[in-house]
């Protein structure tokens, strides 16, 4: 007997169903880009028990004519792609001709159509893919999609469904990004039949923005725009504080098409450098066009990602873009002066940025000649000190290791170090492992200029001869294997400056003062006199604040008396 069957039709769809249809929120998707390329104007979503019960789409676009409707759920029926060229240069959402097919063919599946030219509509109701009943219906023009029972015929896709809060976030986050990217468009969703928005279709996008992610993410954001020869961007980038620890709140759309692009969120992210934390990500909302024959839609069975004709030239206009834009605006910021629902923020809100690699001028003018004549320790952390606008606090350690990265950077740069360097009277001899010696030999000059000497043995050996002042208390051989295992743990250090910069930021923090160390006054006003004549330091080089100073201005503001 032979072993290879030629699958049912039934098998055949039911297979690229779970390409097209993964959850419900897959479901929803595919609903909202046929209503989008049908030119609606406003679009409805119900959905009940996270979309596995009802998910119900209705638009006010151009319809379908009965003929139309009656081959629009069969496999490969589409009305946007006839010929072969035309895949090349996609301007709608859809273009492969089966979703509706797939859909149909896992749930209890119902379509109503009137197109703009006909006096009345037309109903189907489907199972297992085929038409069960049919009835004319009198409706305005547009379309009615509801699914119901989702996957009631194949019960192990069910199972691989999350919970009903994560399946319904799913959807709520997805019909989010449509309002997002279709900013001319009206949408109403509504859950288990209570509304959870609703958006007009004249409603401007900063609007949009607040329903949807938030009045705080709103008032942390900055206008973006830019154009080079085949690529144009617009939206909003966010200031370095509205940092998160996921990547959830970076939306883009490609030519108005919802996409995750790890190119492009790493560009964002490559962009705000040491503003940021590693672990942090910035969140934006960005609109990239590109000329449709430059970007390949075709890349995922459920258009989740694109391609690119050329990765670096993205790249590097993205990060370029957002580089310029954070450099544009004066990051030092106070939210509540900004944006007056914030005023019950307080001291977060008045944390002291600014972009540290564009080294901006101190913004608190005559900073630099104050004389720091008190200056008071506080859980042996943080350093107060009044100054003509108010008071300064910084974070000793933050403040310490910018002081070094700087120096340590400025000696790197001129290829000598300006930092004291003690000779070992019995140079240290280090061993690492064979891989690694290669890492260590990359970075020798980082070392050198640093103010180490360090030679190859060959091999994984090394000798030390001689360090930086600084370091002198340390455990130099675990220090100098700390090093190593930190820059290999940064896969991603390719080019010889990021090594070096990473090289340095280590060093950097790990010859700071630490947090909970005791300063004498001597030792805190030097820190902040060297702090405050350094080219400006707002961030460490990890991101963090150095430096917040609270006005007399932000004071009145905290005590109301204006
Ligand atoms: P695709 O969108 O890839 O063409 P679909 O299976 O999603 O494939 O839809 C098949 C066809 O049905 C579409 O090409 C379109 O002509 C028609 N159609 C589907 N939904 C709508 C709608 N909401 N309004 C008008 N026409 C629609
Ligand atoms: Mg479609």
């Amino acid at each position: 007997m032979s072993k290879i069957n030629i699958l049912t039709q039934d098998i055949i769809s039911k297979v690229a169903a779970g390409e097209v249809v993964e959850r419900p929120a897959s479901v929803v998707k595919e609903l909202i880009e046929n209503s989008l390329d049908a030119g609606a104007r406003n679009i409805r979503i119900d959905v009940e028990d996270a979309g596995l019960k009802i998910i119900k789409v209705s638009d006010d676009g151009e319809g379908m004519s009965y003929e139309d409707l009656r081959l629009s759920f069969l496999p490969h029926a589409t009305s946007k792609l006839a010929f072969v060229e035309d895949l090349a240069s996609i301007r709608t959402l859809g273009f492969r001709g089966e979703a509706l097919a797939s859909i149909c063919a896992v749930s209890k599946f119902r379509i109503r159509s009137r197109s703009l030219t006909s006096d009345f509509g037309h109903e189907l109701t489907l199972l297992h893919g085929e038409v069960v009943s049919e009835e004319k219906k009198a409706m305005l023009p547009g379309t009615t999609v509801t699914v119901s029972s989702l996957f009631f015929n194949v019960p192990a896709r069910s199972k691989f469904l999350k919970s009903s809060a994560t399946e319904y976030s799913q959807i709520l986050k997805l019909v989010s990004a449509q309002a997002l990217a279709n900013p001319t468009v009206g949408w109403e969703f509504y859950r288990d039949g209570k509304i959870v928005f609703q958006i007009r279709s004249d409603m401007p996008l900063d609007k949009r923005i607040r329903i949807l992610l938030g009045a705080d993410l709103l008032s942390n954001l900055l206008a973006i725009q830019f154009t080079s020869e085949h690529l144009s961007l617009t939206g909003f980038i966010s200031k370095p504080q509205a940092g998160e620890f996921s990547k959830d709140t970076q939306y883009l759309f490609v030519n108005n098409r919802h996409v995750n692009s790890p190119l492009v969120s790493d560009a964002v992210k490559a962009a705000y450098g040491s503003l940021l934390e590693d672990r942090r990500f910035p969140p934006f909302i960005l609109y990239l066009s590109v000329r449709p024959d430059l970007v390949d839609v075709n890349v995922h069975p459920r258009k989740e990602h694109v391609s690119f004709w050329n990765d670096a030239t993205v790249h590097e206009f993205i990060a370029g873009s957002v580089k310029e834009c954070l450099s544009k605006y004066d990051l030092t910021y106070k939210t509540s002066a900004e944006n007056a629902d914030a005023l019950h923020d307080s001291a977060s809100a008045h944390t002291f940025y600014a972009l540290k690699d564009l080294v901006k001028p101190w913004n608190v003018k005559g900073i630099s000649e104050e004389p720091f004549s008190e200056i008071v320790q506080i859980g042996e952390t943080y350093l107060v000190s009044p100054i003509k606008q108010g008071f300064l606090v910084v974070d000793q350690h933050a403040a310490h290791e910018s002081i070094l990265f700087e120096e340590y950077t400025a000696g790197f740069l001129t290829e000598r170090s300006r930092n004291e360097k003690l000779i070992l009277k019995d140079p240290l001899v280090v061993s690492i492992p064979l891989a690694d010696a290669e890492i260590v030999k990359d970075s020798l000059p980082v070392f050198f200029h640093i103010g180490f000497d360090v030679e190859g043995f060959g091999g994984g050996t090394f000798k030390i001869s001689g360090v930086p002042k600084l370091l002198q208390d340390h455990d130099l051989n675990s220090l100098f294997k700390e090093v190593i295992a930190d820059l290999k743990s940064f896969g991603k250090l390719r080019t010889f400056d990021d090594r070096s910069k990473r090289t340095i930021e280590f060093l950097a923090c790990r010859g700071a003062i630490k947090a909970g160390e005791k300063l004498s006054f001597e030792e805190r006003r030097n820190l902040l006199t060297k702090l405050a004549t350094s080219k400006g330091l707002y961030t460490c080089p990890h991101g963090r604040p150095v430096s917040v100073v609270m006005s007399l201005h932000d004071l009145d503001r905290l005590f109301k008396r204006i």
